[in-house]
């Protein structure tokens, strides 16, 4: 049953809220948490019943939307059949979710790993490519988000890791392509990808090849900005990492299960990386899941001697369900078809004639139903609306354009001086629509800053 709104309850669950919970990524006292009663679809409301139009995805997970009956009732009869058990046993929802995940992952990337998480599925590729490799260190870019535990956080570029970074994890970050904040001089999308690769293969080269790893990207970088690399980037890096003998890791936590309009980010660019790590989509959020897809030749050096790592909840019987239902529902309902035309057709155009009329975006950037507005307070000097990893009064401009997105009833992705366009997947084009009309309305007040 679908909890309704009740003020009462919503302040119950906010007052143990506020006692109790110690959030990610703030500080407990300056934050206030939504309470949340339900959520349907592409839709979530509260206990006062304000409803939302989630253009978040949540944190971009929910691809399928919220409470997909099917998803629901396939959870529900795992749960009633076998609800948990230890990962060195085949169990059916495990399996079957391995065989669908490999069947759709490109190249030979025929092994699946599972983890809970995308954070942790990054953990384990970084060791896996150590071990394969006996090579001590990973390049990453700095416009990066790879997780929060420690490994993880170390390879991300991303302010959010300076608290914690340990300097000392064998990390060398490198810059990836982005033509419209160039670290490379470069004019066209041609000469960005020419320089980028030049700037790597020095990197390489500067750093010992024979102590290299793996080279870890997000296929499209999504937290950091949803930055699609100019054609030939990738399949520069792929070359890269077969002359030197490293491993390339794409990390598709965020991109994958078709957010690109694409089953993963990687069928764009026609790249096969030798690990993929893979979250969120891959069961819509609905229990936790992530997990690493192994190459035929990394497989292989795990054969006959065994792998140095593991997890209690490995492939969890109620996440693999969860993952088979979400896969199965994407393919029966078309979603990743879906995606890619709405995509084209509604929310681009939407976003690029917003972007006519609205002084304080920058850019557009994307694909699919996984796009970026790119906020500035001058479209000449390209500065951005508020300034890097701006807190405070200094975010004020980005508040003040969330508050009123809120307003309008469309719930926003906002980090730094971006808002990302991610909603669920399967969202409807009359959906989309009011998403669009509400973030006229909110761009206006961003408008008052530039
Ligand atoms: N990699 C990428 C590309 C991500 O976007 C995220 C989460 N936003 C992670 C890794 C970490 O995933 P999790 O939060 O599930 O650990």
């Amino acid at each position: 049953m679908t909890p309704q709104p009740n003020p009462q309850v919503g302040a119950a669950v906010k007052a143990a809220d506020r006692a109790h919970v110690f959030h990610s990524w703030s500080a407990q006292e300056l934050i206030d948490p939504l309470a949340v009663a339900g959520a349907e679809g592409s839709y979530f409301w509260d206990y006062d019943g304000n409803r939302y139009l989630d253009f978040s995805s949540g944190l971009v997970f929910t691809n399928i939307g919220y409470q997909h009956p099917k998803v629901v009732a396939a959870i529900q009869e795992q749960a009633a059949t076998m609800t948990t058990f230890a990962p060195a046993f085949a169990v059916e929802a495990r399996s079957e979710a391995a065989r669908l995940i490999a069947e759709r992952t490109p190249g030979d990337l025929d092994k699946i790993f599972f983890t809970n998480g995308g954070a942790d599925a990054v953990e384990h590729a970084l060791r896996m490519a150590r071990l394969h490799t006996g090579r001590p260190k990973v390049l990453s870019a700095y416009r990066s988000y790879h997780g929060g535990t420690q490994q993880a956080v170390n390879v991300t570029g991303d302010p959010r890791r300076w608290a914690s970074d340990t300097g000392t994890a064998g990390v060398v970050r490198f810059w990836a392509p982005f033509l419209y904040r160039s670290r490379f001089y470069a004019e066209t999308e041609a000469q960005e990808c020419e320089r980028a690769l030049e700037h790597l293969e020095s990197t390489i080269a500067f750093e010992g090849p024979s102590t290299i790893a793996a080279i870890i990207l997000e296929t499209v970088p999504g937290t950091a900005g949803i930055m699609l690399p100019p054609e030939g980037y990738l399949s520069g890096v792929r070359a890269l990492c077969d002359k030197y003998g490293i491993v390339f890791v794409l990390d598709e936590v965020m991109a994958g299960f078709g957010r690109t309009g694409t089953w993963f980010a990687a069928d764009l660019y026609g790249v096969t990386p030798d690990l993929m790590t893979f979250a969120k989509g891959v069961n819509s959020g609905y229990v936790p899941l992530g997990g690493v897809a192994i190459s035929g030749a990394i497989a292989e050096t795990f054969a006959k001697r065994p792998y140095p790592g593991g997890l209690t909840y490995s492939g969890h019987p109620l996440a693999c369900a969860a993952a088979v239902a979400t896969l199965n529902v994407m393919a029966e309902e078309g979603i990743v078809e879906h995606a890619a035309k709405l995509g084209a057709e509604v929310i681009e155009p939407g976003l690029r004639e917003l972007a006519e009329r609205h002084p304080s975006v920058g850019e557009v950037r994307g694909t699919g139903m996984f796009w970026a507005l790119d906020l500035v307070r001058d479209r000449a000097t390209r500065e951005p609306l508020v300034p890097y990893n701006a807190a405070g009064e200094a975010n004020a401009p980005m508040a003040a354009f969330a508050a009123a997105a809120k307003k309008q009833g469309l719930w926003p992705f906002v980090n730094m001086n971006r808002t990302h366009v991610v909603p669920p997947l399967n969202i409807t084009e009359a959906e989309a629509k009011e998403g669009l009309a509400a973030l006229d309305a909110a761009l206006s007040v961003a408008d008052e800053h530039v």
